[in-house]
């Protein structure tokens, strides 16, 4: 038997203020992607904005349904579109953010676990990492290089693509 251990990193900035210029500007847009969230079943309303290599920025948000299961999350509606529009023009950073008037968010939302499977497939077919954002109005910022960090047992087999 053999134990491992496995260490995750990620940086914690108190505010968005604290970010470099490109990265605050992302995050502003996050939160202009949450107006279009369709969230009336939630009131949970989630914005991810992604950056790309040639400047331009896609905008996701949750969009739920009344038959639950055939609601998004905020980060494949963003990732799906990149796909779908501009896989050549490769993801270096997505913001994601939150927020809702039935409580008070205090720490970062973290992407769901099929969201993080979405991102790894993105990174793999772009073959660079993607800096992650996460942030809330009020709360710090947690920042990552790359799926990896945050799934590091993701599912990949290099012989089924
Ligand atoms: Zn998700």
């Amino acid at each position: 038997m053999t134990n491992h251990e496995i260490k995750i990193s990620f940086q914690e900035y108190t505010s968005v203020q604290e970010l470099e210029s490109a990265d605050r500007q992302l995050c502003a847009e996050a939160v202009k992607a949450m107006d279009n969230s369709h969230s009336p079943y939630s009131k949970f309303r989630v914005g991810a904005a992604l950056l790309l290599k040639s400047g331009k920025v896609i905008y996701g948000s949750n969009q739920e349904n009344v038959a639950y299961p055939s609601g998004l999350c905020a980060e494949r509606v963003a990732l799906f579109h990149w796909g779908a529009n501009h896989p050549d023009d490769p993801i270096v950073s997505m913001a994601v953010t939150a927020h809702t008037d039935e409580f008070e968010l205090k720490k970062p939302i973290t992407s769901c676990g099929s969201c993080l499977q979405v991102l790894a497939e993105c990174e793999k077919m772009q073959r660079e990492p993607v800096k992650v954002i996460l942030f809330v109005a009020n709360g710090p910022v947690w920042v990552t290089n790359g799926i990896e960090s945050f799934l590091p047992f993701l599912f990949f087999e290099d012989r089924l693509s």
